[in-house]
């Protein structure tokens, strides 16, 4: 690609998500962009924190903690979210690192962020990843198990984790009425959830990646995950 810039390309997209909110007939800001910059090095993120961005996306915990505690300890200012599967005993460097763990797929992930929370006295926002396609690997499958892991966050089982969105992967097909209706079914479950909970508020849906999201902003998203349209394609691997 000629010309890369991820300066350019974060304009580009943040324009991209302005004009996809105004069409949608949404209210302009209420959509917020995740830059997610897995197997991308630190440099590409100090670019991106330049050009003014704040929250930052990361899927594996070891590469988070190396990026993020170096930047932290340059003062340097952002927000970061877990958004990929969490082994339990990576959940304390997570927690070191991360305000939110997007991807909360089971309760006894969420026991462990307890305790490694109330270890660190910290509060710690959390997600519910959801299953809505056929070929994603991730997330809850039945409703039942994710009411009861709710359930527990109201109980005050849980007093240092603070549930406040949904998120989803739609499905990597051609198909634009499958990715819609993964969309639209996390929507849906959001609804359902504050009619059932009267005393929770879910307000984030986080879904919509490069490929995707402006049909997940026309659904309602209010968190796009966006890291190949900002970063460019992703190195096979960096080993931190
Ligand atoms: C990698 C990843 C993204 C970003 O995907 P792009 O297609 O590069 O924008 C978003 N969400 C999750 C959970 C990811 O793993």
């Amino acid at each position: 690609m000629a010309d890369f810039n991820i300066k350019d390309n974060l304009r580009k997209v943040l324009d991209d998500i302005q004009e996809a909110t105004i069409k949608a007939g949404r209210e302009a800001d209420s959509v917020t962009l995740c830059a997610v910059s897995k197997f991308h090095p630190v440099e590409s993120v100090v670019e991106a924190m330049d050009a003014g961005q704040i929250l930052f996306g990361e899927n594996r915990v070891q590469e988070a903690y190396a990026k993020f505690t170096e930047l932290g300890e340059k003062n340097r200012k952002f927000d970061l979210h877990i958004i990929g599967s969490l082994q339990l005993n990576k959940v304390k460097k997570a927690l070191e690192v991360a305000s939110c763990i997007q991807s909360v797929d089971r309760e006894e992930l969420l026991a462990e962020i307890e305790k490694q929370a109330a270890k660190l006295s910290k509060q710690i926002n959390v997600f519910f990843e959801i299953h809505t396609g056929e070929d994603s690997k991730s997330g809850y499958t039945d409703e039942k198990t994710l009411f009861d892991s709710i359930e527990n966050c109201l109980d005050k089982k849980y007093p240092h984790i603070c549930p406040v969105g949904l998120m989803t992967m739609a499905p990597f097909v051609d198909d634009e009425r499958i990715i819609r209706k993964s969309f639209v079914t996390l929507r849906n479950l959001r609804e359902k959830i504050n009619a059932t909970y009267p005393s929770i508020k879910i307000k984030d849906l986080s879904m919509g990646m490069s490929g995707d999201f402006k049909i997940a902003i026309e659904e309602g998203s209010t968190i796009v995950r966006v890291g190949t349209a900002i970063f460019g394609n992703r190195p096979a691997k960096l080993t931190v």
